[in-house]
C-alpha cells in the first residue's frame, strides 16, 4: 500500500533532528545495540558459517517457493490448522475480519507482526468495531501513543523513559512522574494481564514457517506472544511468503543469529512452535503475498526477501541513527524500508536516505546485499522517470564531469578557487541540504593527484 504522504524524508528528517539531545541518545542508543551484536557474532567463531547457511537456506527455500509452500498447508491441514491465502493487504485484513466476526470477537490481543503494520490491519478492525490490543511493551507504548513503530524490533525507541511515564501515567494510571523503568514495565505488565484475560482471540507474527512440520516459529523476549497464544482458544497467525524454510535444521541456523544480530543476545527469551489449534479450539495461519512474488521476479530484489528482520541494518545505519524511523515515508525504516518499500513512496526521496557505505551488508545475518539493492532502488526510479526534483537536471551533468579526467580536474580546480576566494554566503545555497547545517570543508591548495605526484610518486 503506497504513502500519501508529501514531505519527504529530508523534510521529516529535519523535524526529528531540531531536538539535538534526542538525535545523539538515540543514536547512541542503536549504536550500543550494535555493539552487543559485534560482541555477540565475535563469540562464535562459526559465525560467518552461519550467515553463509543462513542465505543459502533462504535462496534455497525462495527458489523453490511454490513446494515448500504446499507442503507447508498440507502439513498444516493435517494437524488441524486452518490456511487461507491472501493476495494483499485488502484481502488478508478481510479474512481476518470474517474469522473473528464469526466468532463475535469483540477483543483481540496482537503480539508483535510487522505484516500486519504492512497491511494497516489495527485500524482495519477499529473501524469493523473489534478492540486490538498490541501486547509487546514497545508496541503497546506507541499504540497508547497513538504512534506508528519506529523500529521494527524497538518500535519505541525514539521516546525516553521520562516520555513514556508521562504517557502511562495518562493512560494507564501510573504515578505521577514515575519514570521507573522496572516500575513502568510492572505497570504494563498488569494492565496487559488484564487484556489477556479478557480477550477473545488473539494473533501472533510468525517468524517462521517450517515446511515439513507445518509448525510455524514465533519468537518474543517478553513471552507475550504465548500469554495470546494459550489462552483465548482462537489464535490467527499472520505470515508473508517469505517465511518460509524447509525444515527444523534452516529453522535452527537462522535462530542462532535473529537475536544475535537484532541485540546482542544469543537467543529469544520464548521461541515458541505452534504445531495446532489447543483441544477445542481454532488456529488460523493467514499467508500472504502483497508483492512478494512480483520482487521474486527480480533477481536483486529477490534477494531482500531473504530478510528475517533482525532489525541489525537499522542498528547500524548512520542515516536511520540521525534520521529517525518517522522520516522513511514507509512502515519499515532503514535499509532493508528502502530496499523493499522505495517504490512505496511518493516523494521519491527515501531511495536515497542512504550513503551506501555498506555497514547494513556487513551485518545482514542472511546477506542481503542491501547497498547494491538501494543503489538498484535508484535507478529503478531514474528509468521510471521519477528521480526526485532537480536530481533529474544535475545526475547527467555530474555524470559527464565524472566520466572525464579532463572536466573532473577542471571542476574540481573552480571548486577549490571558489572556496578559497568567494564568501560562503554565495557558496553555500549551491550546497543544497547536506550544506544546511554544516560548514563547507576549508580547499586544498592543489588537487591530491598534483600533491601525489611532487611528494610521493618517486
Ligand atoms: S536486511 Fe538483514 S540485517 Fe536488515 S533486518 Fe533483514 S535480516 Fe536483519
Amino acid at each position: 500500500m503506497a504513502t500519501t504522504t508529501t514531505a519527504n524524508h529530508a523534510e521529516k528528517a529535519e523535524i526529528f533532528c531540531r531536538d539535538e539531545a534526542r538525535v545523539d541518545w538515540h543514536s547512541k542508543a542503536l549504536w550500543l545495540l550494535r555493539q552487543k551484536r559485534d560482541r555477540a557474532a565475535s563469540s562464535l567463531p562459526e559465525w560467518e558459517e552461519l550467515r553463509e547457511l543462513g542465505s543459502e537456506y533462504k535462496l534455497h527455500t525462495l527458489s523453490h517457493l511454490g513446494e515448500y509452500l504446499e507442503q507447508f498447508e498440507a502439513n498444516c491441514i493435517k494437524q488441524g490448522i486452518q490456511v487461507h491465502w491472501a493476495k494483499d493487504g485488502a484481502e488478508h485484513n478481510r479474512i481476518v475480519h470474517e474469522i473473528l466476526a464469526k466468532h463475535q470477537v469483540k477483543k483481540l490481543v496482537k503480539s508483535k507482526s510487522m505484516l500486519t503494520e504492512e497491511c494497516h490491519l489495527n485500524p482495519y478492525l477499529e473501524q469493523h468495531g473489534i478492540e486490538v490490543i498490541d501486547t509487546d511493551l514497545g508496541e503497546r507504548i506507541i499504540q497508547l501513543n497513538k504512534q506508528p513503530p519506529s523500529h521494527i524490533v524497538v518500535p519505541a525507541i525514539h521516546l525516553k523513559k521520562e516520555e513514556v511515564g508521562e504517557l502511562f501515567h495518562e493512560k494507564i494510571g501510573t504515578e505521577k512522574g514515575a519514570s521507573d523503568p522496572t516500575y513502568l514495565t510492572r505497570a504494563a505488565r498488569q494492565h496487559l494481564r488484564e487484556h489477556f484475560l479478557s480477550a477473545d482471540a488473539a494473533m501472533t507474527g510468525v517468524n517462521m514457517a517450517i515446511a515439513d512440520q507445518g509448525a510455524i516459529v514465533v519468537c518474543t523476549n517478553e513471552g507475550n506472544a504465548d500469554m495470546g497464544g494459550n489462552l483465548p482458544s482462537l489464535t490467527l497467525h499472520s505470515m508473508g511468503i517469505d517465511k518460509m524454510v524447509p525444515n527444523m535444521e534452516a529453522a535452527s541456523v537462522l535462530l542462532r543469529t535473529l537475536a544475535r544480530n537484532a541485540i546482542g543476545q544469543p537467543i529469544t527469551t520464548y521461541s515458541s512452535f505452534y504445531h495446532g489449534p489447543k483441544p477445542g479450539g481454532e488456529m488460523h495461519v493467514i499467508i500472504v503475498d502483497n508483492g512478494r512474488t512480483k520482487a521474486l521476479k527480480d533477481k536483486l530484489l529477490a534477494e531482500s526477501l531473504k530478510c528475517i528482520r533482525c532489525g541489525g541494518c537499522i542498528n547500524t545505519c548512520p542515516v536511520y541513527r540521525r534520521s529517525g524511523g518517522y522520516s522513511y515515508n514507509y512502515f519499515i525504516p532503514g535499509p532493508i524500508g528502502i530496499a523493499v518499500g522505495a517504490q512505496e513512496d511518493n516523494t521519491n526521496t527515501t531511495a536515497w536516505a542512504c550513503t551506501l557505505c555498506g555497514s547494513c551488508t556487513y551485518v545482514c545475518p542472511t546477506k542481503v546485499p542491501l547497498d547494491k539493492i538501494i543503489a538498484y532502488q535508484r535507478r529503478l526510479k531514474a528509468e521510471q522517470g521519477t528521480l526526485p526534483y532537480g536530481k533529474d537536471r544535475y545526475m547527467p551533468i555530474v555524470g559527464k564531469v565524472m566520466g572525464s579526467a579532463t572536466l573532473f580536474n577542471c571542476a574540481m580546480s573552480v571548486a577549490r578557487f571558489s572556496l578559497r576566494n568567494l564568501p560562503n554566503a554565495m557558496l553555500k545555497p549551491f550546497s543544497g541540504a547536506w550544506g544546511k547545517y554544516r560548514e563547507l570543508p576549508k580547499a586544498p591548495k592543489t588537487s591530491f593527484e598534483a600533491w601525489y605526484n611532487k611528494n610521493r610518486s618517486e
